[in-house]
């Protein structure tokens, strides 16, 4: 058994998902979801600017609420403010919209999972969500609880939203059983990298939807400066688009080098099971036939 799993894991294909010409993916529906609002823009941006362009509908669905994200504000005046980002994010990346489920950043390990993970349900078969981005539920050395929690409530939810004995009052208020059949998890960590996104062509889209978490990035740039002034240093041009570009962008080069891309975003994607189309072309037979 350990050797077959070591096996499988070295045999692992890389797919480089490259642009795709027209709108393919019109009329499929897709949700970005995580406990923080830079989470999708900076490890998923150009991916979801891509899959947007190409013809889906997206939502944002913001699990927790960010209270802790700010260099200088108030704990109150925090989940203001990024809540004020959020809605400017959704409006920049071209979403329809966002959910905030509002749990408190930094304690989602206090959630309970199976809460979440029916307010998941819910959206899913709500919005028909046919695609997910969010954090690997599999990626080592995360440190941040509301990564994984959310990450692994989203996972059990993109199953469990197709049984019919799964939350059941729902279907007697008009919705109906519904799966979600593509999943692209990001890691900060290691991860199996399975799928690899030329992003060349969506980095400036990127470079908006990071910009758009505005507090977030100040929090960022005025913690780095703090830190080198204990050094008695001092970056003279630091501008919040140079920290994108220096700091935030250089993990899309380093992943497009590898792949002879000049950016690129790295997933575990999960793809629909196709392991039965072979037999059902061979054996199916019209309903009526
Ligand atoms: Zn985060």
């Amino acid at each position: 058994m350990f050797a077959a799993a070591s096996q499988a894991v070295g045999q692992t294909e890389v797919t480089i998902e490259r642009p795709l010409t027209g709108q393919p993916h019109r009329g499929k529906v897709l949700a970005l979801i995580t406990p923080h609002l830079d989470d999708g823009p900076i490890f998923a941006g150009g991916t979801l600017a891509k899959l947007l362009g190409e013809g889906y509908t997206g939502y944002f669905i913001r699990t927790s609420n960010d209270e802790k994200d700010s260099y200088d504000l108030t704990l109150g005046q925090t989940v203001l403010a990024n809540e004020q980002d959020t809605a400017h994010f959704v409006e920049v990346a071209g979403l329809k919209r966002s959910f905030d489920l509002s749990y408190r950043n930094h304690r989602m390990d206090d959630v309970g999972r199976t809460e979440l993970r029916a307010r998941l349900i819910f959206l899913f078969r709500l919005l028909k969500i046919d695609t997910v981005l969010s954090y690997d539920p599999w990626g080592h050395y995360e440190e941040n609880p509301d990564h994984y929690v959310t990450a692994q409530a989203v996972e059990a939810a993109c199953w469990m939203a197709g049984g019919k004995l799964d939350l059941p009052e729902h279907f007697a208020a008009g919705l109906k059983p519904h799966s979600v059949s593509e999943k692209y998890y990001f890691a900060r960590g290691p991860q199996l990298v399975n799928r690899v996104v030329d992003t060349t062509r969506t980095v400036p889209a990127k470079i908006n939807a990071i910009r758009s978490c505005k507090t977030m990035i100040e929090h960022m740039t005025r913690d780095l400066e703090g830190t080198l002034a204990d050094h008695k240093l001092r970056l003279p041009g630091l501008t919040a688009d140079e920290f994108i570009q220096t700091a935030l962008l250089a993990r899309d080069r380093a992943a497009g080098a590898k792949h002879g891309l000049e950016y690129a975003e790295e997933f575990h994607y999960i793809g629909p099971d196709h392991s039965l189309d072979e037999y059902i072309k061979r054996n199916a037979i019209p309903l009526n036939g």
